[in-house]
């Protein structure tokens, strides 16, 4: 199922850049993009993973997390191969992260658009989600995907870290009713130098989100990376600048991938989430289980 790439434009005379994400990778012929997903071939951008899914699922959308989009429902949810960030922590990692450059059938099944959308509303779902890994990573494949759903009154949900350039990120929540994004540090350094990724791109996707559909944000509380109070009023008050209403979800991180440093017990992360509370009108803090 062969599908042209948009977001990228020929550079010098014989490479190609990408457009998708603040990384801007530039490929030499055969080359693979940082995120392994996306190469060039011919001095063209090609998309060997156009409808390969890792995961599928039917969860309940308060999984995603949403707390507050058809609430007490379920949601038939979709993954895919790799990202455009790297966290050390990716509680994800096996799908995020495999060692499959390039390769056109990483795993799991490939499905068109058309086929995945027939599948969703058999599922008596009346959502989809495109979740797990990093969705917009597949930004062709879930615009097509979103664009059925839409037809046939399919809603459509994203969950995602948000590091999009502007104008797929646009498009994508265009076609979107609902997005969760993880906002992961406060710290542009943070995201730059140990997740690979770009604040202040994360955090114009959720001001695009407030704008284009129902948006809920989550922060993950990781030990070494986002682990102090006035990191969290920093977040906090920055979600408060583009609206109170957002609703903050305040997870549990447990060790996995790269990093193996204990999760942080109840009453540390009560105090973390403190000075968030007041900022915005909901915050949802999920505690870790007692050990
Ligand atoms: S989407 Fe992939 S290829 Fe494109 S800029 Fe980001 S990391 Fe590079
Ligand atoms: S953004 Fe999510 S999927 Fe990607 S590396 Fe980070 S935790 Fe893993």
């Amino acid at each position: 199922m062969p599908r042209e790439a948009e977001y990228w434009k020929p550079v010098e005379h014989d490479k190609i850049q990408c457009l998708l994400c603040p990384r801007g990778c530039v490929l030499a012929e055969g080359r693979w993009g940082i995120c392994k997903a996306r190469g060039n071939k011919n001095l063209s951008m090609v998309l060997p993973l156009y409808g390969q899914i890792s995961s599928m699922a039917i969860d309940p959308v308060e999984k995603k997390p949403l707390r507050h989009f058809l609430p007490g429902s379920h949601t038939f949810s979709i993954g895919f191969w790799h990202c455009t960030m790297r966290c050390p922590f990716c509680q994800n990692w096996e799908i995020a992260h495999p060692d499959t450059e390039g390769d056109p059938d990483p795993g799991g099944l490939r499905l068109e658009p058309e086929a995945l959308i027939h599948k969703a509303l058999d599922s008596g779902c009346p959502s989809i989600s495109f979740t797990y890994s990093e969705p917009c990573l597949h930004a062709e494949y879930v615009l097509d995907a979103m664009e059925l759903a839409r037809r046939r009154g399919l809603r459509t949900i994203l969950v995602t870290n948000g590091c999009i350039n502007p104008e797929p990120a646009r498009r994508l929540l265009g076609l979107c009713d609902a997005a969760n994004v993880d906002l992961k540090s406060d710290s542009a350094e943070t995201y730059r130098e140990k997740l690979g990724g770009d604040l202040e791109t994360v955090k114009n996707f959720i001001r695009a989100a407030a704008e284009l559909c129902h948006l809920e944000v989550t922060s993950l509380l990781v030990p070494g990376i986002l682990d102090r109070p006035e990191q969290m009023e920093a977040i906090g008050g920055f979600l408060a600048s583009v609206s109170k209403r957002i609703p903050l979800h305040i997870t549990a991180y447990h060790p996995a991938y790269r990093w193996r440093t204990p999760g942080l017990g109840r009453q540390a992360t009560e105090a973390i989430a403190k000075p968030a509370f007041g900022l915005l009108d909901t915050i949802h803090l999920a505690l870790p289980f007692p050990y």
